[in-house]
């Protein structure tokens, strides 16, 4: 069906149309800063003070925002979450892992941790998509992981230690989708790592961990083992490096800049509780609508498993997501797209904290537009 040619009236638009999952909306004005005063920092050396300041005003916001324990190390590297599983295998896991896996962000990180020839095979407990896995106590596993926020399904999961778990069996979570916007007790995880393209409103390339001191001791007994660890994968040195405001090798300065602004104003405007309540509005805004609509309904049966900053909605088979996200896209509201290889006529929406519930609540108003006139 070729594209109709449906203009969406100008006071029902979202005032900004960016619904990405990730990378996401970068609030206006921060590309702008990055001209102005973060244009000095371009191009010189990331060995010298000023980009050194830079990575410790990410390191200070991250540790501000998340009410760090002071024995808890903010650690960052290239490479992102993806490099960031491998990372795991090589460095955290001393022999065999547990994976709660609920959505291909999960799949994947059990995946690495499969592939790893030195470590055993690793436990998987697994839910269909749509719903939610949790790690359970094994005897046999030195970490449990899993997956914060399933970006591929819209599925969030509570960040507690397994019962039963023991002080050596570290809990680590891929936080990518959820940090910063969605609640935290950091002393629940031992691991919680994220990228800063979702809620930090960055650009992606890197990856940032919180390591309990527990991760750090596993990390030195593992790198003192004798176990082979590629420099690329080094956590001992990035924890070394990034005391000093380093990174291993050269990190992307734009980047980190982007993510330092977005941090100020995280905590300027009430932090980790300011931020959750912006997502919990703009989730209320979207499964409320999807919940009342005819032809939409939220794709996560259960309500406590919606997430806050990624929700994904399911449209009646007689409406074809294409066209509609077609229309959506000619009028300036783009990255709807549900995940790759997630089979259901579905739309999905980043909700991070830049996200306005007001822009979430206009988006339901012009898909319905849309919807009537297809
Ligand atoms: C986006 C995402 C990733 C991948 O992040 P990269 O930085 O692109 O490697 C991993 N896990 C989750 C949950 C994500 O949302």
């Amino acid at each position: 069906m070729p594209t109709p040619n449906l203009q969406i009236p100008a006071d029902l638009l979202p005032a900004d149309g960016r619904f990405g999952s990730g990378p996401s909306k970068v609030p206006a004005g921060r590309l702008e800063s990055l001209a102005a005063t973060g244009a000095s920092l371009m191009g010189t050396s990331h060995r010298q003070q000023p980009v050194k300041d830079l990575v410790q005003r990410v390191r200070t916001g991250l540790r501000e925002l998340f009410s760090l324990p002071g024995d808890y190390e903010v650690v960052l590297g290239n490479g992102g979450s993806v490099a960031f599983f491998d990372l795991l295998t090589y460095a955290i896991v001393r022999e065999r892992s547990q994976h709660a896996v609920f959505g291909e962000f999960g799949r994947k990180f059990a995946a690495a941790s499969s592939a790893a020839p030195w470590l055993a095979e690793p436990a998987v407990v697994e839910a269909a998509p749509g719903g939610l896995a949790l790690p359970a106590y094994d005897a046999g596993v030195d970490v449990y992981a899993w997956t914060h926020n399933e970006t591929s399904t819209g599925v969030m999961a509570p960040v507690e230690r397994p019962k039963g778990a023991t002080a050596d069996q570290l809990t680590v979570l891929d936080a990518t989708s959820a940090a910063g916007g969605l609640p935290l007790d950091p002393a629940a995880a031992d691991v919680y790592f994220f990228a800063p393209q979702k809620s930090f409103a960055s650009d992606g390339g890197l990856w940032l961990a919180l390591l309990s001191p527990a991760a750090i001791a596993r990390a030195e007994e593992i790198a003192a083992s004798g176990r082979h660890i590629p420099a690329f994968f080094d956590l001992v040195g990035a924890i070394k490096q990034s005391h000093a405001g380093q990174t291993v090798n050269t990190p992307a300065v734009a980047t980190l800049f982007l993510m330092a602004e977005q941090l100020d104003w995280m905590n300027a405007n009430g932090g980790l509780a300011g931020m959750v309540e912006r997502t919990t509005a703009s989730a209320e805004a979207l499964y409320t609508w999807a919940e009342k609509s005819s032809y939409a309904a939220p794709f996560v049966p259960e309500p406590a498993h919606r997430s806050l900053v990624v929700g994904t909605v399911d449209l009646d088979p007689s409406i074809d997501k294409d066209v509609l996200r077609a229309v959506l896209v000619a009028n300036g509201v783009v990255d709807l797209d549900a995940y790759r290889g997630i089979g259901t006529n579905q739309l999905r929406v980043g909700m991070y904290p830049a996200v306005d519930a007001a822009d979430v609540a206009a988006l339901t108003a012009c898909i319905d537009w849309v919807v009537e006139r297809l």
